[in-house]
């Protein structure tokens, strides 16, 4: 059996990245930069003033204090916006807005509020340093600097920046699409009545928002049937729809665990048993060089697994090159035992104290007790045959 490291590594290496694709700016949110972005103008492009107040000539207001004030002609308004008209020459200055072009002549800003504006002229109360309270151009990005590099997110920020460049459409790496697949005679879907021996559906539905947050786009295919047949006509379906496909279920050792066959069929399996818990029988292969992860049924183990495997694929597959999420360490509030020889990823709140974090298990951990995973924000992983006191700590990070 394969550790989760191991077998991640393993199925990371074997994951293509997506071609590119032309994105406008507002289409862009979450998607990975596939280019470098080099600045084509300045930013901001010429020195403007970062305050309300006055453009001046340092050397007027040199010695300026609030008993001994300087009082200067104003020789116009400059509003942001607007190129100014006139220059600032000695004993002048130009009453200028946060973000307006400085004048000629002036080269530092007073602001408004040591001031006092008397017709025509104002009194200044306190002097300036040459530059002070300019913005300069091509202080923030000068023209041809490399701004964004391959593998940047596209966040808020990012977004701010192509525009403040000028740049309405980037190259990005494709985002997933993900084929989603329900395996079992047993499942129904939301809506209909439950039959005998029947249980709801309710892995697809996970998986589906699983997805979306991991940034990847979800097509629902339904629920297969314990029959061979009609699981491979939906996975070839499926492949052909999709860059990926996830199912749930079959891939046990049971009778009816025919995930397994179809995979080995239509592709390669890769490996079908992590030590792991929740989730040890789970599948990975290729078919026609797309991903495909066979998950566990039990509901808690779909979500844990795809949690650790295929949320980390689906991001490298987009151009993430920060896969995982970030380890922590807490400290148990409960004791805890693993006596499995399988590492135990537990369902956990994870809170923060007095700078520390402390974790307290979800009560019962069993693979189909969805409200474990309800209830945490993180899991805790437990080493196998570890027992473990109150007080100790524990990797753990949180699920979102
Ligand atoms: P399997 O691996 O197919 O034997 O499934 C293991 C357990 O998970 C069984 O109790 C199934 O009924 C349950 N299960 C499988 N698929 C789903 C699903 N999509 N939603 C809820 N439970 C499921
Ligand atoms: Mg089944």
């Amino acid at each position: 059996m394969l550790s989760v490291e191991e077998a991640r590594q393993q199925m990371l290496e074997s994951i293509p990245i997506l071609p590119t694709e032309n994105r406008g700016i507002l289409e862009c949110s979450g998607y990975v930069l596939a280019e470098e972005l080099h600045a084509k103008e300045n930013i901001p492009p010429f020195d403007n003033s970062a305050m309300d107040g006055f453009a001046v000539r340092s050397t007027d207001v040199k010695g300026t204090t609030k008993e001994n004030p300087t009082v200067l002609s104003v020789v116009e308004t400059i509003a942001a916006g607007y190129a100014p008209k006139e220059q600032v020459s000695g004993g002048q200055t130009a009453r200028i807005m946060t973000g307006a072009m400085m004048p000629d002549g002036a080269d530092a800003v007073v602001m408004q509020e040591v001031t006092e504006l008397v017709g025509d002229e104002v009194k200044i109360f306190e002097s300036v340093e040459r530059n002070e309270n300019v913005r300069f151009t091509g202080e923030s990005v000068k023209k041809g600097d490399c701004v964004m590099s391959p593998g940047k997110v596209l966040r808020p920020p990012e977004i701010s920046m192509m525009a403040s460049l000028n740049c309405a459409e980037v190259t990005v790496h494709q985002k997933p699409t993900v084929a989603i697949v329900s395996t079992g005679d047993e499942l129904t879907p939301l809506g209909e009545p439950l039959k005998p021996g029947k249980i709801r559906d309710s892995n697809r539905y996970g998986m589906y928002a699983q997805v979306q947050n991991a940034g990847g786009i979800p097509i629902d295919m339904g629920i297969a049937p314990d029959d061979e047949t009609e699981t491979e006509r939906i996975f070839r379906e499926s492949i052909a729809k999709a860059d990926a496909l996830i199912t749930s279920g079959g891939v046990s050792v049971g009778e009816h665990d025919i995930v397994k066959n179809v995979l080995t069929k239509l592709g390669k399996m890769n490996f079908w048993r992590v030590a792991m818990k929740p989730g040890k029988p789970q599948a990975y292969g290729i078919i026609d060089g797309k991903p495909v992860f066979g998950l566990p049924g039990n509901p808690v183990s779909s979500l844990v697994v795809f949690e650790l495997f295929v949320r980390p694929a689906l991001m490298k597959m987009a151009g993430h090159t920060d896969l995982l999420r970030p380890t922590i360490k807490a400290i148990l509030e409960t004791d805890v035992t693993n006596k499995d020889g399988r590492v135990n990823y537990m369902r956990a709140i994870l809170t923060e104290k007095n700078g520390q974090y402390i974790a307290k298990t979800t009560g019962p951990q069993g693979s189909g007790i969805l409200h474990s995973l309800v209830l945490a924000n993180g899991l805790i992983i437990i080493p196998s045959g570890a027992t473990l006191q109150s007080g100790d700590t524990v990797d753990a990070h949180f699920l979102h």
